[in-house]
């Protein structure tokens, strides 16, 4: 049970400690990499728990302002996806949003959007489940059509009110008449200084609160609601698959640890070589985008 008070920080770190040692055992099977072997126990599952992270959005191209090279002006995503900076700067935040959003404009879906969200339609079709569970803010799950998505970090696409908490979808491009134009990332760019009351403000009646993105940033805790439908998603999964991130990184670590404890499959599909362990059954290496469709279409004894 993942208690709603951990920040994502103290997830991190957490689960990390936890679920790193047990690798450290000689002696245990590596992952299976047999796709008709999983396949098989695919074609027979009735609920389909798809634990989905940054890896996914990469393969369409979406920056994620992490890493080597991952900056925007002088900034990386840590420093500037804070309450802190948000006080303190919110003009600045805002125009880091702006342009995250704006750029989205130009993404697209890629093949393992594709195949997950196909897998869906058609396994409703017979009665079965699939569920998605994504760290990604950027919403092309949606846009692929998958329609049962818990989104963990929230979306660029929606805003809260700070005053009035109001959350509501938002695809205004721009979002409001002072970004339009700005956010451009280059490192020798000015800020915009864009006076608070122009920024994005509430519309609810009475209330023109400022707006901020409905994420999660760093230090916040998770949505206690989304938590525990991940919870009851994960305790009544009979397939579990890890798109795009490894089980030894955040949000799959938090879950896929105890999907396995209760001797329930899961398939990682990622880049990264996964420790040897017993307590995941298969691993795909690759890009998702191509590892995927394969492993997840129409199987032989579906109708
Ligand atoms: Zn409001």
């Amino acid at each position: 049970m993942i208690s709603p008070q951990f920040t994502c920080r103290a997830i991190n770190s957490h689960l990390y400690a936890r679920v790193r040692k047990p690798w450290g055992i000689q002696g245990m099977a590596r992952p299976s990499s047999d796709l008709a072997a999983f396949r098989e126990i695919f074609s027979k599952a009735k609920n389909v728990a798809i634990i989905t992270g940054a890896g996914v959005s990469a393969e369409s191209g979406v920056p994620t302002f992490r890493g080597a090279g991952g900056y925007w002006r002088k900034w990386q995503a840590q420093e500037l996806a804070t309450p802190e900076a948000f006080s303190r700067n919110p003009s600045r935040v805002w125009e880091f949003y702006h342009y995250r959003r704006e750029v989205m404009l130009t993404k697209n879906p890629n093949p393992a959007h594709l195949a997950i969200a196909e897998c869906e339609e058609r396994l409703s079709k017979q009665g079965r489940k699939v569920t998605v569970i994504t760290q990604n803010i950027d919403e092309l799950h949606n846009r692929a059509g998958s329609k049962n998505i818990l989104e963990l970090h929230g979306s660029l696409f929606k805003t809260r009110c700070m005053t009035c908490g109001h959350e509501a979808a938002n695809y205004k491009s721009p979002i409001c008449a002072a970004l339009k134009g700005k956010g451009a990332p280059d490192p020798d760019t000015q800020d915009a200084q864009i006076p608070v009351q122009h920024l994005p403000r509430c519309e609810q009646t009475g209330c023109h609160g400022l707006l901020r993105p409905a994420v999660v940033w760093f230090g916040e805790t998770l949505d206690s609601d989304i938590l525990t439908h991940s919870e009851k998603v994960l305790d009544s999964c009979d397939l579990c698959l890890v798109v795009g991130t490894s089980s030894v990184v955040y949000p799959a670590a938090m879950f896929a640890p105890q999907v396995a404890a209760r001797g329930v499959p899961v398939a990682e599909f990622n880049m990264e070589d996964t420790p040897a362990t017993m307590r995941f059954k298969f691993h795909f290496h690759g890009p998702c985008g191509t590892t995927l469709p394969p492993a997840l279409r129409r199987h032989e004894t579906e109708p």
